[in-house]
Order: C-alpha cells, then structure tokens, then sequence
C-alpha cells in the first residue's frame, strides 16, 4: 500500500489507542443490534466493533482512499461487514435500513455538530449514538441553562435526547495529533412531542443577541402572544442563555402553532 497522506479537510485524525477504541465499543450493548458507523478511516474503531459481534456493521467513508484498509476488513467479516462510500452529510441513514439501530463514530471536527442536529432532526430508527467529538463541542451539547457553554445548539439537542459524556480523550491518542481534545459521549433520542423546525426556528431569533433580554430579540410580539407567553410562566424578561428546553418549547408552541 503506498503512504497515505491524512487529509485535514476530512478531519483524518485516526485514534490509535486500543483500550479506548474497546472502551467505545462497550458503551451500549452491539450484540446482535444493526450498527452503523460513520467515517471509519483505516478501519481501527471498525476491528472492534466487529469484535461486539453486531448482527451487521455498515460503515460510510467519504475517503474512497480507504478502500485498501476497509476492503481487507471485509474479507475478514464477509457477511457482516457492508462498505458505502458516501458522504455522511448527504446521506439519509433512515433509508438504510428500517431496523432500529445503534450510530457510533469518531466524527470529523469540522462537520460534527451538523451532523448530530441531522441524525437527532430525523428522530426515527436511531436509537442511540455514540460519537467522538471536540471536548468543546461536547460542553456544549450537555451544558444546563446559566452556563457559559449553554447555546441554541444545547437547547435543541436537550430538547431532543440525553446527552452524557462517557470517556475524555487527550489528544495525544490520535494520528495525526489534533490541536483539541476530545470526548465521546452516549447520545440517547426521545419521543417527540413538538415540531423541531418550529423550535430550532424560535431558537434563531431568541439566541440572534445573547446580550439583550428575551423581549428585545422577540420584537413586534402581537398582544394575543404576549398573553399566552406570560400565562406560560415564561419570563421574558431573561436573557435567552437563562431559558431551558422545556420553557423553549413552550415558547415555540406559542409563536408558532
Ligand atoms: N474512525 C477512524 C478512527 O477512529 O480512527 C477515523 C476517524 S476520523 C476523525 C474521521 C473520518 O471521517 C475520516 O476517515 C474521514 O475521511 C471521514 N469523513 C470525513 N468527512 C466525511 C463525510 N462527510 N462522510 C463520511 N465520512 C467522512
């Protein structure tokens, strides 16, 4: 095989350390469970996956590079390992399969968030996701309402799922060495009982200035609203980093219904 060059553009920083590679495997139950992982690179995370014994494993790469090192996997795993080459942004993975099943991934940096709002958007056959991501972007899916990290990114995904970060990764574990660290954490999806795109709408516009009160950022409210928010018990009078998820809804149901 001749020398692969990582590229940063496709976040290639590939995790060598194998007890964290296991430790990953072992966060949710794969025995017998359909599985599908995003952005397998050379293929390391893939190998002990595989080792979970999944009833299959299917794994999307945007890199056809890859293929030598997945290709050799598969001759290992014929009927249980299934190789697209993809792009995971494009792609719905509900069209996959109609089984339920269980997303993992050390995910590139750059379009992880995307991602994530993609996978939790769709909210059908995903019944859990375990992913590597930026530590930053980490504190920033779990952080409560008050704190610094908290954004409109932590209000949709809380409104959405469980978020609970199970392993800290230095960056050290990785090849090429990234300039951050990482963490993965064990994302865990809801029933709905709202619409996402009028809550994600309702979002834009309170977090538009993350300085001015609430009442500000939701100008020419009409009186009939301005009623229904204040019998909510909503308090427009904070600022949108001091509302939690559930107020948000609320709020979305009223601007929007
Ligand atoms: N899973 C490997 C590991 O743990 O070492 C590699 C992880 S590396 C952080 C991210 C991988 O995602 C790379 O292999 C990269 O080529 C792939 N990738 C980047 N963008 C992608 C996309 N849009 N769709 C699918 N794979 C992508």
């Amino acid at each position: 095989m001749s020398i692969f060059y990582h590229k940063k553009s496709l976040g290639q920083n590939f995790l060598h350390n194998k007890k964290i590679l296991e430790k990953i495997c072992r966060i949710q139950d794969l025995n017998n469970k359909h599985v599908v992982e995003v952005g397998p690179g050379k293929g390391f995370l893939t190998e002990f996956l595989l080792k979970e014994n999944p009833k299959n494993l299917t794994v999307i790469e945007k890199d056809k590079r890859l293929k030598p090192f997945l290709e050799k996997i598969k001759k290992r795993y014929p009927n249980k390992l299934h190789i697209l080459f993809d792009d995971a942004l494009k792609l719905d993975l509900t069209n996959l399969t109609k089984n339920k099943i269980i997303l993992v991934g050390n995910l590139p940096y750059n379009i992880a968030t995307t991602l994530i709002l993609n996978w939790i958007r769709l909210n059908k056959n995903i019944t859990s996701l375990v992913l590597m991501i930026q530590k930053e972007v980490a504190q920033r899916l779990y952080a409560k309402a008050g704190t610094s990290f908290y954004s409109r990114i932590s209000v949709l995904i809380q409104a959405n799922a469980t978020v609970t970060e199970k392993i800290e990764v230095s960056s050290e574990n990785f090849f090429p060495k990234p300039k951050v660290n990482s963490a993965v954490v064990e994302i865990i999806p809801y029933k709905r009982n709202f619409d996402y795109d009028n809550l994600d709408k309702t979002l834009k516009i309170c977090f538009l200035h993350r300085r001015k009160i609430l009442r500000n950022n939701l100008k020419n409210l009409s009186e009939e609203n301005k009623v229904k928010i204040y019998e909510s018990g909503v308090n427009l009078s904070l600022r949108p980093q001091d509302l939690n998820h559930k107020e948000y809804i609320k709020l979305s149901k009223i601007l929007f219904s």
